[in-house]
């Protein structure tokens, strides 16, 4: 019982927020919901929603894995001050352009640019910050 509501639970709460999501942050939001979903029931939900291919999973370097709303191919910057990531659209062509020099065919890439978002350079620079 319940089940299909607890994966529409989790699949709307990483749909409806801005950020991309980890699964301990999945659990925060949808027990705003269904405060009992058990944190087991979280993972194992995110994993079918992956292998359905309505979200995308994002492996991090430095921490746990991200989930992805957006499921078109796209790439991430990350502000490595807040963790906070955004979508970023790089193009095969640009990436190719790299390897103008080099024989080299490209039949896909990650790519994960590391830098600090606007919230946290305002805040650094705010006075007595
Ligand atoms: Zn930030
Ligand atoms: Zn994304």
């Amino acid at each position: 019982m319940g089940n299909t509501r607890q994966r529409e639970i989790i699949y709307g709460v990483v749909c409806a927020s801005p950020e991309h999501l980890d699964a301990e942050g999945v659990l925060e939001a949808a027990r705003h919901i269904m405060p009992k979903i058990a944190v087991g029931t979280v993972y194992r939900n995110l994993a079918a929603l992956c292998d359905a291919g309505l979200l995308r999973k994002i492996t991090m370097p430095n921490g746990p894995d991200r989930y992805d709303k957006n499921v078109a191919p796209h790439e991430h910057i990350l502000c490595s001050s807040c963790g906070r990531m955004f979508d970023l659209s790089v193009g095969t062509d640009e990436i190719a352009k790299l390897f103008k020099d080099e024989p080299f065919k490209i039949t896909g890439f990650t790519l994960t640019v590391v830098g600090t978002c606007k919230n946290c350079l305002l805040r650094s620079r705010a006075p007595g910050a």
